[in-house]
């Protein structure tokens, strides 16, 4: 099985400050460069596994980039690829879980953020990058939804949370991962801001007190099943320094294709 690498430069859903929609070729530029090796940490090199690319533009209305997302990653799909996403702000999960949904029936998702990403609606917004899984689970794209790194949780998140039985675990609570839950089909959805601001920096949201990059390193190593599809977002390059945060995010890339491969 291949991998197709798809960046979604789009941030205009988020709530606070813009720049994601700058990361997707900074990311891939990474990749590429001569600064780090093509391996995974188990020997996969990413260029023999990500067969192909689309780092076309999105339109400008919020309802047709959705819809746009969505074509792509269909059409990903039937191509017989895996899609690794590269936002974008968060709100791109919610069109790319539809169309995994419509590939491959309801998804398990491991969801690494600070934030459970569950509100109703945010700012009169119900697609903000603030909503991705309340519209997702609404929308029946979720088997399992197992959330870690939460650390910004209100009551109401709580509740929708519970009400939904979603996973909420914050970053202390690694040993406890329901990795039963985390069967195929599998999603991987990665909010860089999940990780401590010490590590990435580079994110609209910082909340301290996150994971580390290597407890989301080893938390990928210990699934069993191969991901049909993940994503990498919120990675701000405005906020970036010395290009760490798009390091751990070209990492990642490398570490979830060798998982698909
Ligand atoms: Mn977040
Ligand atoms: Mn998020």
């Amino acid at each position: 099985m291949t991998v197709t690498l798809l960046g979604f430069p789009w941030d205009a859903s988020s709530s606070h400050a813009r720049g994601p929609a700058l990361a997707p070729p900074i990311i891939r530029a990474l990749l590429y460069s001569d600064a780090s090796s093509p391996y995974s940490l188990s020997g996969v090199d990413f260029r023999d596994v990500v067969a192909s690319q689309d780092f076309a533009d999105l339109p400008e209305n919020a309802d047709a980039c959705r819809a746009a997302i969505s074509a792509r990653i269909a059409e990903a799909v039937q191509s017989q690829a895996k899609p690794v996403s590269l936002g974008g702000d968060h709100s791109v999960t919610f069109p790319i879980l539809r169309a995994m949904k419509a590939a491959h029936g309801p998804v398990n998702i491991l969801h690494i953020d600070a934030h459970p990403d569950l509100y109703e609606e945010f700012e009169g917004d119900p697609f903000s990058h603030a909503c991705p899984f309340a519209r997702a689970i609404e929308d029946g794209c979720v088997a399992n939804l197992v959330q870690i790194g939460i650390r910004s949780a209100g009551p109401d998140q709580r509740d929708f949370g519970k009400k939904h039985g979603v996973t909420m675990l914050g970053a202390d609570a690694l040993d406890k991962i329901p990795f039963k839950k985390l069967g195929g089909p599998l999603y991987v959805s990665i909010d860089l801001d999940g990780i401590d601001p010490a590590f990435a920096p580079g994110v609209s949201h910082p909340e301290p007190g996150g994971l580390s990059t290597r407890d989301v390193l080893t938390i990928l190593s210990k699934l069993s099943a191969a991901p049909v599809g993940a994503d990498i977002v919120e990675l701000n390059p405005e906020k970036d320094i010395n290009l760490a945060t798009a390091h751990v995010a070209a990492q990642l890339v490398k570490e979830l294709a060798a998982l698909m491969a």
